[in-house]
């Protein structure tokens, strides 16, 4: 057995794994291209640097409890030709979360609302936020259980703590009564907590959220907070998830079809 390395067991306990696997290499780079001291040593420190970024972003996005992952980058904007990738200028980086920009994707299902949420929620983690995926089903459901069993403030604050929330379909299902006295809080109290901002998809026009969630004013009050720094993005187009490159999808026969 080789006796133990004391530096490779300094930076273990000193928890710099990056360090430790990298600095063989680096030193041997230093010598050949005739790093200064100062010079390797930032080399190191930034290798942490980025280990650690890596590392958080991979926590905070587990965290978040995305159904799948769908980042800008992989999204088509040339096939969701009713979205000018400038459109989200506001919601892309730091703005989302220091702007307190909310977000409303309407349209029907297959247009890629779901993973566009995804993809901007999966930005501001980049840049450092936190987030969290709920449907609304799911949301409604557990404030409304929580207030019945006395949990109240601890569902809620699970829903307040992280910089971006989405909340996915509103109005895909009927809810309950208290869906608008549940849903309300929370889009209130982020709103009066720093504007911390909402990405929401929805299959139902946001003027027809009153009928959605059984309270008409409760519904305007959500929406004028929702707006009040965002905005609505109306997505139309053909459903992605029948979409056949070059090939007109079967809903667009389907269209073209009964307009004959
Ligand atoms: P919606 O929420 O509007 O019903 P989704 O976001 O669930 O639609 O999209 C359906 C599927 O198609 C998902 O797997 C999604 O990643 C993919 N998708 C939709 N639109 C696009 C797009 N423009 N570019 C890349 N993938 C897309
Ligand atoms: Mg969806």
């Amino acid at each position: 057995m080789s006796a133990p390395d004391p530096l490779d067991a300094a930076l273990r306990r000193l928890h710099l794994p990056a360090v430790r696997q990298q600095y063989p290499e680096l030193a041997a780079q230093a010598v050949a291209e005739n790093w200064s001291y100062p010079e390797y040593l930032e080399r190191l420190a930034q290798a942490e640097l980025v280990r650690r970024q890596e590392r958080r972003i991979a926590q905070a996005t587990r965290r978040a409890g995305f159904p799948f992952l769908k980042t800008l980058e992989e999204f088509d904007f040339t096939f969701q030709a009713s979205l000018q990738r400038k459109a989200l200028g506001p919601y892309l980086g730091p703005e989302l979360v220091s702007g307190g920009r909310s977000l409303i994707l309407w349209g029907p299902p297959g247009l890629g609302k779901t993973a566009l949420a995804i993809a901007l929620a999966y930005k501001a983690i980049q840049e450092g936020a936190s987030a969290r995926f709920v449907t609304c089903t799911e949301l409604i459901g557990e404030l409304v259980q929580a207030r019945a069993k006395g949990e109240w403030e601890r569902a809620l604050a699970g829903y307040l703590t992280p910089e971006v929330l989405v909340v996915d379909e509103v109005g895909y299902l009927s809810y309950g009564p208290y869906a608008a006295n549940v849903l309300f809080p929370v889009v209130d109290k982020r709103y009066l907590h720093g504007q911390r901002p909402l990405l929401l998809t929805t299959n139902k026009e946001p003027a027809q959220w009153g009928a959605v969630l059984h309270d008409a004013d409760l519904s305007v009050a959500i929406l004028d907070r929702l707006l009040h720094r965002g905005e609505i993005l109306k997505l139309t187009g053909r459903s992605y998830r029948q979409h056949r490159p070059g090939q007109a999808s079967p809903l667009e026969k389907e269209r073209e079809e009964v307009k004959a």
